[in-house]
């Protein structure tokens, strides 16, 4: 048997005996480095090539020797010979392990914590932007991009890693450093294809600005965790979590496929290159560049969901200092503040009167859709390392993420 396949034996093993998948991250540790080989190919079979990489990129911007280019939503070890067995790239993956046990202390989660089933957090608040560009430019209440020009113009941060679109489609995203209110605003908007933010980071690195905000996905939203905590203390892992001052999360039930654009257009006959924007409410409501709106059927359209989102269990960004969505009132932004730096955040816009707010209450619908959705993204689900590979639901013929585990083969049989 080759190394890698004993360590991956080993991980299987520990996570089926483990009381709590917090602890395998030492076994495995201890594994890898017992095995003296590098940890890239341990990733590149476990997740990579096992069609389980959600894409996060973290393990690309966590390698201090640059082993990994980045392409097709996926890692490449191109550089593998330059790997220097620090184990960082393994460490920060949050399809191999959960974060630390740790974590939230580390996180300085705020009081009051309300422990639900998305994770804990202090208030609740639908909030928007005062400002009407702001407003104009974003996709519900335009709280992120408020927090973040705010930020940037009071020199509480220096940058921030967002998604910005690519030229000539803009359903597609690219990672940006925006350092400025124009910046911020043309990354303002919702691409529900999958938009590797993160690699942003490199930039901040390189070009030393600091503090960071970083605006992601919860598969993100992880990843940054990771890496600002790894266990491993090398520089690039310091330099993040020394600047990165605040992380921003978005809720997400899934993100789609680039194709997935295309296929949309065609079953609403208009040009892909003319949808000036994406938004699901219920609904999937496409507003054209020529001012016509369509609605098309979430389910029919969820066929294109990527199928590397069933190895995510995380809704509402558990670990981002503040959380946000679309739910419940139209136009404004349901708002999570989860830490003392979230709440800082948020408090400092508020003073300036760059945000108003409305409490929960007024649309309790709200609420009752971060429970369910949230619920449902755990139903029955196993931590990704259990989960068929993709080739094993590939030959189930059934990549639905969504209901793989409520309605598919992985739904508990009647009679269990
Ligand atoms: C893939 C995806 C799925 C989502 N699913 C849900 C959901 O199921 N339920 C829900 O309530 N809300 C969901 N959202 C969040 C919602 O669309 C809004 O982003 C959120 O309500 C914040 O709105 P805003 O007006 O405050 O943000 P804005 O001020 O418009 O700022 C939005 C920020 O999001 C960043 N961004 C845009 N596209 C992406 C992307 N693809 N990946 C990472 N970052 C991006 C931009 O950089 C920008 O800074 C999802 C968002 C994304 C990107
Ligand atoms: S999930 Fe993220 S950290 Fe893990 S292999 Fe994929 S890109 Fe790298
Ligand atoms: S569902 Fe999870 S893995 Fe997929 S894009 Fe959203 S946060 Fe990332």
């Amino acid at each position: 048997m080759d190394r890698i396949q004993r360590v991956n034996n080993r991980y299987q093993q520990l996570m089926q005996q483990a009381d709590s998948p917090h602890e395998w991250a030492y076994a495995w540790r201890t594994e890898i480095n017992r095995g003296g080989f590098r940890a890239v190919d341990f990733l590149m079979q476990t997740v990579v090539d096992a069609g389980k990489c959600i894409g996060c990129a973290s393990c690309v911007t966590i390698c201090p020797v640059d082993v990994f280019d980045y392409t097709d939503e996926q890692p490449i070890d191109t550089r593998t010979d330059a790997c220097v067995q620090c184990v960082l790239c393994a460490d920060v993956c949050p399809i191999l392990r959960p974060p630390d046990q740790d974590l939230p202390q580390q996180l300085n989660f705020r009081e009051p914590k309300t422990q639900e089933s998305y994770g804990p957090y202090s208030y609740g608040q639908y909030v928007r932007a005062t400002s009407g560009d702001i407003q104009q430019a974003s996709q519900d209440g335009g709280l992120v991009s408020a927090l973040l020009i705010h930020g940037l113009e009071t020199g509480t941060l220096g940058g921030a890693v967002l998604g910005d679109v690519v030229d000539g489609n803009r359903q597609i995203g690219e990672p940006r450093l925006a350092t400025d209110r124009e910046s911020v605003l043309a990354c303002a908007g919702s691409r529900y294809t999958y938009s590797p933010n993160l690699i942003a980071l490199q930039q901040a690195v390189r070009e030393n600005i600091s503090p960071i905000a970083v605006v992601g996905v919860p598969c993100q939203v992880d990843g940054t965790r990771l890496q600002q905590h790894s266990g491993i203390r090398l520089e690039l892992a310091n330099w993040y979590r020394k600047n990165i001052s605040l992380v921003i999360g978005l809720f997400c039930s899934e993100a789609f496929t680039h194709e997935s654009i295309n296929q949309l257009a065609q079953i609403l006959e208009v040009d892909p290159l003319s949808i000036a924007n994406i938004n699901i409410k219920g609904k999937v409501v496409v507003r054209m560049d020529n001012g016509d709106v369509h609605g098309v059927s979430l389910k029919k359209y969820r066929e294109f969901a990527r199928p590397a989102c069933l190895y995510c269990l995380d809704y509402g960004a558990e670990n981002a200092d503040i959380a946000a969505g679309g739910i419940g009132l139209d136009g404004w932004t349901y708002t999570l503040v989860r830490t003392e730096r979230g709440h800082q955040a948020l408090q400092a816009a508020l003073a300036d009167g760059w945000l108003e707010t409305r409490p929960l209450s007024d649309e309790p619908r709200g609420e009752m859709l971060m429970k369910k959705l949230s619920a449902d993204k755990k139903k029955n689900r196993p931590l990704p390392a259990q989960m068929p590979s993709l080739a094993e639901r590939q030959a189930l013929n059934y990549l639905d993420p969504k209901t793989f585990y409520t309605k598919g083969p992985g739904a508990p049989s009647e009679e269990s």
